[in-house]
């Protein structure tokens, strides 16, 4: 009978999704794992099953009704001590200013009372170092084993760039890169931190994948410019956090508009509101705009972001803003 049973079974489902049959007084109770449940072939596989015959009730237990990837991530996450939450800054393409919206969120988080770490990822230009100022200073040790992360401005910090010499094109390919950003983010004495800020690498390939997957991230903002070509990029970055069951914090729009500092003309240099109108067609959430502004390129560049040179400017209340709806979403 068992045989009998297994055999319609496999008609629906694979081997691996059998976890067991029991039969009992004529009572077939079946149990199978990582399949959603259908109701219309639930039905039509207990009529068959029942017309075996001498069979009165047919129950189906449905077990981890999530994702394969769902599974997968739940199992074998990296162990980042001592952090609560974990977010993602990440952009479909290079250039529109995720980092500098990764350093100046991280501060503004952390005026909110949040001990919060930076963690930079972009193997494939890690500008950290040099907008928090320790450009070329290696990390320290203390065991020889584990490395103490960088703080400046009141933030802990960790850089792929301390791993890369910054005049080397970077040749580390999948399994390399992954490696180093695992060591680096688990052999890192981070202590207890509220909130980790992850400046992920541009882009949506394996990496970038294999780095949400492992990372236990609580959810992930995307950063754009109103171009409509850095938006398809965009809507590509937030399609592959939704594939591994990561959430969509929002969007950003950077660069969104310039304001000239000697006529005061607003010019809208990328266009705008695209990542507004994106995000609405997207039901995702719009954190906020951040405009073109010289004193937000030069402070970066200075090692001074500008959440923490020009803490009033409109520049820096945008990203305490944003930093708000995060919080308040997490
Ligand atoms: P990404 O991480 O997306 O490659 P970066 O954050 O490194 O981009 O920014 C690229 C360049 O643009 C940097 O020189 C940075 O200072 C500058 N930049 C980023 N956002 C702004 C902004 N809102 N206003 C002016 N310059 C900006």
């Amino acid at each position: 009978m068992e045989n009998q049973i297994k055999n319609i079974l496999l008609k629906y489902y694979s081997t691996e999704n059998i976890d067991s049959i029991k039969i009992l007084n004529g009572r077939v109770i079946i149990t199978l794992v990582n399949v959603m449940e259908n109701s219309e072939q639930t039905e039509k596989l207990k009529a068959e099953i029942t017309n075996l015959g001498g069979i009165s009730k047919v129950s189906i237990i449905f077990t981890s009704p999530k994702s394969f990837e769902g599974l997968r991530q739940n199992e074998d996450f990296w162990n980042i001590r001592g952090v609560k939450k974990i977010i993602a800054v990440a952009s479909g393409k290079g250039g529109v200013g995720k980092s500098t919206t990764a350093v100046n969120l991280a501060l503004a988080l952390s005026n909110q009372n949040k001990k919060v770490a930076l963690f930079d990822a972009d193997i494939y230009g890690p500008s950290v170092p040099t907008m928090l100022g320790y450009e070329g200073t290696p990390p320290s040790s203390l065991d020889g084993k584990t490395f103490e992360p960088f703080v400046n401005f009141g933030l802990q910090s960790m850089s792929v760039g301390t791993l890369i010499d910054r005049n080397q094109p970077l040749i580390w390919r999948g399994a390399k890169a992954c490696g180093a950003l695992q060591q680096l983010l688990t052999d890192t004495n981070w202590g207890d931190i509220d909130i980790m800020v992850i400046d992920m690498p541009p882009g949506t390939g394996d990496i970038q994948i294999t780095l949400s997957q492992k990372v236990k991230m609580d959810g992930a903002v995307i950063v754009s410019t109103p171009q409509d070509i850095a938006l398809i990029d965009a809507v590509k970055g937030i399609n592959m956090f939704k594939r591994v069951n990561v959430k969509i914090l929002g969007i950003i729009e950077n660069m969104s508009y310039y304001i000239c500092e000697k006529c005061g003309h607003r010019a809208d240099i990328f266009g705008h509101e695209g990542a507004k109108i994106t995000a609405q067609q997207m039901n995702e959430t719009f954190l906020g705009e951040i405009p073109l502004h010289f004193d937000i390129r030069e402070n970066s560049d200075n090692g001074t972001p500008i959440v923490f040179a020009q803490p009033d400017s409109p520049y820096s209340l945008a990203y305490e803003e944003i930093a708000r709806k995060i919080i308040a979403q997490l």
